[in-house]
């Protein structure tokens, strides 16, 4: 069993990362239904990439990051700061209601050791954060060790961080889209969801944020 990176953050700190690891560990893969649609505001989430991730990966990545989140009763709005992209809104500090998704390639060799795939930081005190990171050489190689589509991975990836930047935790449950190891036996099918008690948490962490967000503006 590979050890899930945040369990072994110092808590006295306000700031820990809770990581996503790619690991040996077996499981159950939690199963959410199908949950009604919030009445909150998309989320809007700028991604940006310097690990220069061509569109016809990106692209799907994000609608099936999307579709996740949009099953979980959250729905995103993104903003792609590429290079080839980045606009005025890419450079304006984050807003009480925008999230950040690094996109990155680490120079290192492949390897099946257990490294995570991402990263969150996140104020466990305040229980909010803002800037997630996503190894994307990472999310390929495990992708390719799992038989499943590098966009269909990197987008679950994706999910998971933003999971963790609205729930305001580095905790990662056993089940569910959100478990902390993930191995690539288990990693094929189709029910990489937020279970429901993450989605219920999703939804109120991004209220807490949208009333916060309103009473600021
Ligand atoms: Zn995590």
């Amino acid at each position: 069993m590979t050890r899930v990176c945040g369990e072994g953050i110092v808590r006295r700190a306000c700031h820990a990362i809770a990581a996503l690891v790619w690991g040996l560990a077996s499981g159950i893969v939690g199963g959410a239904r199908a949950l009604p649609q919030s009445a909150l505001p998309p989320i809007v989430v700028r991604t940006y990439d310097a690990a220069d991730i061509p569109a016809e990966y990106q692209q799907p990545a994000l609608l099936a990051a999307a579709a996740i989140l949009d099953r979980a009763g959250i729905s995103v709005r993104w903003i792609r700061c590429d290079p080839d992209g980045f606009t005025a809104e890419c450079k304006k500090p984050l807003d009480t209601y925008e999230l950040a998704v690094r996109l990155l390639k680490l120079r290192e060799r492949p390897s099946k050791s257990a490294r995570p795939l991402g990263e969150a930081n996140v104020d466990v005190v305040r229980r909010t954060g803002s800037l997630a990171t996503v190894y994307a050489n990472r999310v390929r190689w495990f992708a390719d060790a799992s038989g499943v589509d590098f966009s269909t991975v990197l987008g679950r990836a994706i999910a998971h961080e933003i999971g963790h930047l609205l729930m305001g935790t580095t905790m990662h449950p056993a089940t569910g889209l959100m478990r902390g190891v993930w191995a690539p036996k288990e990693v094929a099918g189709e029910h990489w969801v937020f279970a429901d008690r993450d989605a219920l948490a999703l939804r109120e962490g991004w209220r807490l944020r949208a009333d916060l967000a309103h009473s600021t503006s």
